[in-house]
């Protein structure tokens, strides 16, 4: 059971005080109110996320900063009286009641009203009132009321309503297109027929469904899906040669960043490969560096460059998620990237490469076995050094606990030292060797970072996942260093690692980095970020972590997402360009506004799909161009063998 006291706490700290939320009353109420009763039981564990969460008839419960900014904006006192409309889970209620002297709280439907006055009564709330029924025109006979919230978005504020503000009472309502981002209005009455408006920004709610709202099922505005149309390339099939061409533009980058919306969607993977094939073969690119743990990427790696294999080498991609390279698209990649490679000189070839940081056990391997053959004293101090993480290379989050009870980090010196010497025996990199000393140092870096990363990890998820993406950047950075000026990079990982994370909630709430911003830092324009993405389909994911794999239903994507807004233009495949200049005002404005945008990654759990795999985003800063894939089917895993005419003894995937 999670400590709800401690994440409402940090819920106040982090998502209100910090966002400018200040007055202590308001602040004491939202300490109060116990936000995980308000939402269904499969939602609890979500309660105090950043976000709005999905309630009972289809309805919402809104995201806590944004019930505080429109109750703050009211200016509510110990004595008012507030009308709310769109009670839904009651939530925002509790929290007026704490903060008002009476409040009366509409919702049209049954169920949800139910629910909330329970929670009331449970709860104490002897000052809230709940009443169902169709609030859009207001309570005249109670009226006037200090202030009026209205938790649900109508095309423009109802009459009726301000007629109903006390002189001096102010109005809070979202009014805006339908399913769409709308401006949070707040209007005050100064006088008998007077009114002051202010804009208190974007936000989306559901609909205002009533009278003096949108009708029940009224369809959503046009115009916004039709500009996006007229926008978007249209892209042939992947395997069309003119499908990657679309990408040429892009060629003049030092580093091209592809990423997926998610870790098992075949139309992601091949479109991957076909821009890459045709950056490598006409637009020299000679790396592809990927999500992939580097030892594992290292063996694909020796096949595909056709080098020896090492002794001792483990089968690649052996733990799980296992499908997420063992698969019949990646096998494809690896099999025309060996025949590319096939007679080149050593430049010449397009090395594979794996920027992720969790093979520890295959890391330490690496570098004992090159030292081994290199300099067999050195590779017995190794085996000393890395003797203390031995016991937790299988289970290294088992490290991670260990040294947080232990206070420090007990094998982080070994790690530290080792690396350095590596460092040290740097080698001339246009010999063969070359290869053999880069492996080895990128290993021993990995050990160093993995250390750190899985007790870090008991500190908190931002730091680990900041300390991981810097991994991986740096890692790509020395690819670029070790061969040289002109060497270019293409880079396929999630879209969360790609798309630059101050412009989503990654960034801007949780305080998370990744290499696409990264990239975009060091590199500017000479790094262009594109990301993928779907409405439907099926995907290879797991229910868990370890769990089997499974191919699940991708659910259409939600209203209001980026995804729908694409899916709503009826193009089956289509690139957007989003660089500066070019898409038009109009449309750039329009997408400018944050919206949801969805995330699936080896885990995905439909059923919780609003708060687990969506996340606010603002799609033009967060990429250079955006690829479209309507509906999309999941990856093909390979069985334990290798497919039929593998039988080269460097093929990576086991024989
Ligand atoms: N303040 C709520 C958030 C509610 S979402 C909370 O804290 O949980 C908006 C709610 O407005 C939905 O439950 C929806 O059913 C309701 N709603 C929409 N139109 C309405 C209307 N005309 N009258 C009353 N409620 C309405």
């Amino acid at each position: 059971m999670p400590d709800f006291a401690a994440l409402r706490e940090e819920m106040v700290e982090r998502q209100l005080k910090r966002r400018g939320i200040a007055e202590r009353a308001l602040l004491d109420a939202f300490r109060a109110v116990p936000r995980e009763l308000f939402v269904p039981e499969a939602a609890r564990h979500a309660a105090y996320d950043d976000s709005p969460l999905p309630i009972e008839a289809g309805q919402t419960v809104s995201q806590p900063y944004i019930a505080a900014l429109m109750i703050e904006a009211a200016g509510i006192g110990r004595d008012d009286s507030v009308l709310e409309i769109g009670a839904g889970s009651g939530y925002a209620a509790a929290v007026l009641g704490r903060v008002a002297g009476r409040v009366v709280a509409v919702e049209r439907h049954g169920e949800l009203a139910a629910l909330a006055r329970a929670r009331m009564e449970a709860l104490g709330y002897s000052n809230v009132r709940i009443v169902e029924g169709d609030g859009s025109g207001g309570l005249p006979d109670e009226a006037p009321f200090a202030a009026i919230l209205v938790a649900a978005s109508g095309s423009h504020v109802p009459e009726a309503l301000l007629e109903q503000l006390g002189l001096g009472g102010v109005l809070v309502m979202p009014v805006g297109e339908r399913d769409a981002v709308q401006r949070l209005v707040k209007v005050t009455r100064t006088g008998e027929e007077d009114y002051e408006e202010e804009d208190l920004g974007p936000v989306r709610f559901v609909p205002l469904i009533g009278r003096e709202g949108w009708g029940d099922g009224e369809g959503a505005a046009e115009a916004l899906p039709e500009r996006l149309r007229a926008a978007a390339e249209p892209l042939p099939e992947l395997d069309d040669p003119a499908f990657a061409e679309a990408f040429d533009r892009f060629a003049d980058a030092r580093v091209v960043l592809l990423g997926e919306a998610s870790h098992g969607t075949s139309e992601f993977y091949r479109a991957r490969a076909e821009i890459s094939k045709r950056l490598i073969e006409r637009h020299g690119f000679t790396i592809v560096a990927v999500e992939a743990d580097w030892p594992d990427a290292a063996s694909v790696d020796r096949h595909v460059r056709h080098r020896a294999r090492r002794d001792g080498e483990e089968t690649a991609f052996q733990r799980f998620p296992t499908w997420m390279w063992r698969n019949a698209e990646v096998d494809a990649f690896v099999g025309w990237l060996r025949r590319h490679n096939e007679g080149r000189g050593r430049e010449a070839m397009t090395g594979f490469y794996g920027l992720d940081l969790y093979n520890l056990s295959g890391s330490i391997r690496a570098v004992i076995d090159f030292l081994e053959a290199a300099d067999p004293e050195a590779a017995k101090l190794a085996r000393k050094r890395y003797a203390c993480l031995a016991p937790w290379s299988r289970d290294p989050a088992a490290y991670g606990r260990h040294a947080l009870s232990e206070g420090y980090g007990r094998c982080e010196a070994g790690a530290v030292q080792m690396l350095r010497d590596l460092l040290q025996r740097r080698m001339d990199c246009l010999a063969e060797e070359c290869d053999e000393w880069l492996d080895a140092a990128a290993n021993a870096r990995l050990v160093r970072n993995a250390e750190q990363y899985y007790r870090v990890m008991y500190q908190g998820a931002a730091e680990s996942w900041n300390l991981r993406d810097t991994h991986m950047f740096e890692t790509l950075c020395q690819l670029l260093d070790a061969k040289g000026p002109a060497s270019k990079a293409i880079v396929w990982a999630h879209n969360s690692h790609i798309g630059n994370a101050a412009h989503t909630e990654m960034g801007q709430v949780r305080e998370e980095l990744n290499v696409g911003q990264l990239a975009k830092e060091r590199f500017g324009d000479a790094a262009r970020l594109i990301g993928f993405g779907t409405h439907g389909g099926t995907v290879a994911a797991a229910d868990d972590w370890d769990a089997p794999m499974e191919v699940k239903l991708v659910r259409p994507s939600l209203a209001g997402s980026y995804e729908r807004l694409c899916h709503e233009t009826g193009i089956a495949r289509f690139l957007l360009d989003l660089r500066p200049g070019a898409l038009d005002p109009a449309l750039e404005e329009a997408l400018l506004e944050p919206r949801l945008e969805r995330f699936i990654g080896v885990i995905y759990r439909p059923e919780t799909e609003r708060w687990s795999h969506y996340a606010e985003a603002v799609l033009p800063n967060q990429f250079d161009a955006w690829a479209w894939f309507d509906e999309t089917r999941a990856v093909t895993p390979l069985p334990g063998g290798p497919p039929a005419g593998a039988e080269e003894e460097t093929y990576p995937f086991g024989l």
